[in-house]
């Protein structure tokens, strides 16, 4: 499929053969809980849970205690912290969009070992000596922006560590520098493509060819937006800073799901209502122990995040199981006339239409009224026999794909606010009615 060979970081470990892979992790799991019982609120947790004494092995996972985000705001800022404060060489946190932030804490051994893991990541979406690479996220306590620099450092390629916004001006900085590969979340990869547009002139002087997008939900159809916008090929990035960052999951050339690294992460998935693990290919919500990490440990933490295991092994060679794109977060899911939604389903519909440039905005109002603000591109603004049909189109998808009757509001591009960091997709009036 590729006229390049395929290219590992640690190709050892990569195309570790899943039998040693699966003594390595019950060596990490041992090795976690005893650090585990270092911090305080950990130590509570397996005591109540009556594990004092440990367990076998992989196989007692189930006994163990989840842990929660809750759990870590509780501890702000540093009562999940398992070693003394003189061996923390870093500390970053979450963006805390939604929550008081969680703070996360790095040795210099959980340094080396998340820029190696953001290496094999560069080497999975392709990248080769000689590449150039642009983070465009904010590079403070974001782990977005450091993990994503070591890594690319590590891999041995160039960095221009722009930092976030300036969308112009970031692909002034790319074309100059001839940079290849970026890092962005999606939302401002949309900006890319309408800044692009504005400048259309730029277009052949960009060698772009790789686009390492995450830190926010998206799907696939706003993959295929960004791609042909950007004329690149775009890739899922998956991580959170209460496990260290990005690093966890990324997709491999061949885009069929997201590789975890399990030789550093135990992952599950879960039934979200009984705790109970699921089968490969059940969607559930994703469970993640960090096998290696000294600073903080973490046992079952739940991320939150809906996904499934995707069966079968990979035409890239690497043998670490795949999940696939996430769903959402159950935070995210919108209640609504009795209905569980997810704001990507809406992207799904919305991004699939070729007229659309991507940006929406779902506005929740009166008792359970729902509006969907939907942007179009440049070429279709102004056309309203267009417009009446995208809107009737879109309408009939949403009924037909969640049940709800919605009003569909089509807008000309660059109607509805730009964030500079993770984007908002639901505005919801209803507690304020
Ligand atoms: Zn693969």
């Amino acid at each position: 499929m590729f006229t390049t060979p395929e290219v590992y970081f640690q190709p050892n470990l990569e195309k570790i053969d899943r039998e040693i892979l699966k003594k390595i992790q019950k060596i990490g799991l041992l090795k976690t809980l005893n650090r585990a019982k270092k911090t305080p609120f950990l130590r509570e947790k397996l005591a109540q849970a009556g594990v004092t004494n440990g367990i076998n092995g992989l196989e007692d996972l189930h006994k163990l205690p989840f842990t929660t985000k809750k759990d870590l705001i509780n501890c702000y800022p540093f009562g999940a912290l398992a070693v003394p404060i003189n061996r923390v060489l870093r500390v970053h946190s979450s963006s805390g969009t939604t929550n008081k932030p969680v703070t996360t804490f790095y040795t210099k051994r959980d340094l080396k070992i998340w820029s190696e893991l953001m290496a094999r990541g560069f080497a999975c979406v392709g990248a080769r000596k000689g590449d150039v690479f642009q983070n465009t996220t904010s590079q403070g306590m974001f782990t977005g922006g450091l993990g994503l620099i070591q890594g690319a450092e590590r891999f041995g390629i160039t960095v221009i560590p722009f930092g976030s916004g300036s969308p112009e001006k970031q692909l002034e900085i790319m074309r100059d520098f001839g940079v290849t590969i970026f890092h962005a979340i999606p939302s401002f990869a949309l900006r890319l493509i309408e800044a692009l547009e504005a400048n259309d002139g730029i277009r052949n002087s960009l060698k772009l060819r790789i686009g390492i997008l995450g830190a926010e939900p998206w799907t696939k159809e706003m993959r295929k937006k960004i791609e042909n916008g950007l004329g690149i090929d775009a890739f899922n990035n998956y991580g959170f800073a209460e496990v260290g960052g990005p690093g966890v999951a990324i997709e491999c050339r061949f885009k069929s799901g997201l590789h975890i690294w399990e030789d550093h992460f135990l992952a599950e998935i879960i039934d979200p209502k009984t705790g109970e693990p699921l089968d490969v290919e059940e969607e559930g919500e994703l469970v993640i122990t960090p096998l290696t990490r000294e600073a903080m440990p973490l046992i079952r933490y739940r991320t939150g995040d809906i996904t499934r295991f995707i069966e079968g092994s990979c035409e890239c060679g690497r043998t670490h199981i795949r999940v696939d794109w996430m769903r959402g977060r159950i935070d995210d899911m919108i209640k609504i006339r009795g209905i569980g939604l997810y704001p990507s389903t809406i992207e799904q519909i919305i991004a699939s239409h070729r007229e659309t440039n991507g940006n929406f905005l779902i506005v929740l109002s009166g008792i359970d009224d729902i509006t969907v603000k939907i942007e179009v591109n440049n070429g279709v603004a102004g056309k309203a026999d267009v417009i009446e049909r995208l809107k009737q189109e879109i309408f009939d998808e949403i009924k037909r794909t969640t049940q709800l009757r919605t009003t569909v509001e089509i807008l000309p591009p660059g109607t509805l606010p730009r964030s500079e960091g993770k984007a908002k997709r639901i505005m919801d009036l209803r507690r304020l009615a």
